[in-house]
């Protein structure tokens, strides 16, 4: 049996509690959807202050040299690389995840047509986030050379369809809707063993489990800002490349800020030598520069001591599930095994899409989605052991006195 008293004692010898302080959230409101748009550092209030008065307002035009803004997508890269094992110069923020997965499938493509020509699938998982299939779909249809998209149903269908033709295999790290966890080094050594390339979306992962991207020797690497790094809404993307595919391929969308000599305003297209290769054209300035709050928080942070209390409140988020609402059919979807469980916690529930908005009516802010698929993200910098305890109290209280069934619940917004 778990007790309040037993949480609260947790959140007093919880290490990581003092970078609560470090976030921006409303009173009375329990956030467990910093997996889908994260909260937001304090500081970046501002930053956005002083880029829009000072740099943008003041030095004009000058703030392309004199604040950087043209580094900017390498300079945060190389932040970002300290959080998901990788070096200096290998990572880039730009674009979207949706964008940068075009450049790294083409790129992945290329390099595999010219060794393997005969190979001609590209996997991804049928429960893959929609946008990576449909990027994927995009690009087949777009190069027009008989490319095919095999969608697979996990780790057992992935050994079946790598006895096939498989030219790049697509797999989120985390998935958006299970919070099943990839073990990425041994996937990479099967997929590696069958000569394919891999590509992982870290959407879900970034800010959320140790990464360590060369020592497991992936390929591809994508993820967004916006959620476990606090970036902002539609932040820029990061995209990374293992060094030896860096310089083997220029990608399509090769923007004059990808070029090697940009201001030379050259006639052709030359690719940069470095990562600057896989950026397309003028970056959001102000909406990058904000992802440096949240990236410097990270950077303060133990990225193992974040994993550990990861764990510790998605298992009291399932043990006080099962020790108070046990009754209420609620079906545990993401891994027990903490192996396979990322920083979230779902559940399938017929009613799920009215209770979400019951528990969002009453401050406990969790997510959606189809099918039936209720979403509770976990942020170890800015929750607490208590926080849990009282978002399953709310749950609690609106299956035991019904309150999801209220009709105006059954409204669906346009985004869910
Ligand atoms: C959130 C998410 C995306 C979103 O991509 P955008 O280009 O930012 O819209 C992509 N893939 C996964 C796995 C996600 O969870």
């Amino acid at each position: 049996m778990i007790t309040h008293e037993q949480c609260l004692y947790w959140d007093r010898e919880d290490e990581l509690k003092k970078f609560k302080d470090e976030f921006a959230l409303p009173e009375n409101v329990i956030y467990l959807d910093g997996n889908s748009l994260g909260a937001r550092p304090k500081k970046s209030l501002e930053v956005a202050q002083h880029i829009i008065a000072k740099e943008w307002g003041e030095d004009l035009i000058n703030s392309w040299n004199k604040a950087d803004w043209w580094g900017l997508p390498t300079r945060l890269g190389d932040k970002v690389a300290q959080l998901i094992g990788a070096e200096k110069g290998e990572v880039v923020i730009s674009d979207s995840t949706t964008l940068n997965l075009f450049k790294v499938l083409s790129a992945a493509v290329k390099i595999q047509a010219e060794k393997f020509p005969e190979r001609k699938i590209i996997v991804a998982e049928k429960d893959a986030f929609p946008t990576d299939i449909y990027i994927i779909e995009g690009f087949i249809d777009l190069i027009h050379q008989g490319y095919q998209v095999e969608l697979i149903d996990g780790t057992d269908d992935l050994s079946r369809v790598l006895a096939k033709d498989v030219a790049v295999v697509v797999l989120s790290h985390v998935n958006y809707r299970t919070g099943y966890f990839y073990d990425m080094e041994s996937i990479n050594q099967q997929i590696h063993a069958k000569d394919a390339l891999i590509i992982w979306d870290l959407c879900h992962s970034v800010g959320a489990v140790p990464l360590g991207l060369n020592q497991s020797n992936s390929d591809f690497a994508i993820g967004c800002t916006y959620k476990y790094l606090n970036g902002g809404p539609g932040s820029p993307a990061l995209l990374w490349v293992n060094r030896k595919h860096r310089d083997q391929f220029w990608q399509p969308l090769s923007g004059w800020w990808s070029h090697k000599k940009p201001f030379d305003m050259a006639q052709h297209y030359e690719p940069a030598n470095s990562i600057r290769r896989y950026l397309c054209g003028t970056q959001p300035i102000i909406s990058m520069s904000l992802i440096e709050c949240g990236v410097d928080i990270f950077l303060q942070a133990d990225m193992q001591q974040i994993r550990e209390k990861s764990l510790k409140l998605t298992d009291l988020f399932i043990q006080l599930v099962q020790q108070e609402c046990a009754q209420f059919g609620f079906e545990l979807i993401t891994p027990l095994n903490h192996k396979y469980r990322g920083s979230h916690v779902s559940y399938r529930h017929e009613f799920g899409y009215e209770i979400i908005q019951a528990l969002i009516a009453r401050g406990v802010i969790g997510d959606y989605r189809e099918p039936e698929v209720l979403r509770f993200g976990i942020t170890p910098l800015y929750l607490g052991f208590e926080d849990i305890w009282n978002a399953v109290q709310q749950l609690k209280q609106i299956m035991l006195n019904s309150e999801w069934k209220n009709e105006r619940y059954l409204v669906r917004s346009e985004v869910t």
